[in-house]
């Protein structure tokens, strides 16, 4: 069948819909451990720090002067389901 792939999982974001989260300028990026997305850290409205796909259709990644945003990369990454319980690493 169909496998889940990072382009596949970003096809069904619909900017009008899904939620988008700042990233602050200046945000340092790196490389998720389970898929080739390139995430940044922004906050939630809680306040607490989450990964987020800037690449998703919509996103804008930050730059050392400007904010970015995206989706959250618990939406895009094929591997999702093994972040749980994971989050706090670092
Ligand atoms: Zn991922």
């Amino acid at each position: 069948m169909t496998t889940k792939t990072l382009e596949s999982l970003r096809a069904l974001v619909d900017p009008a819909t899904w939620f988008y989260y700042e990233v602050a300028p200046g945000s340092r990026s790196r490389q998720c451990d389970l898929c080739p997305c390139i995430m940044y850290f922004g906050k939630t409205p809680k306040g607490k720090s989450t990964p987020v796909d800037c690449d998703a259709p919509g996103g804008v990644r930050p730059t050392a002067t400007e904010p970015g945003r995206g989706v959250s990369h618990f939406k895009t990454c094929p591997e999702a389901k093994h972040f749980s319980g994971r989050s706090r690493e670092r």
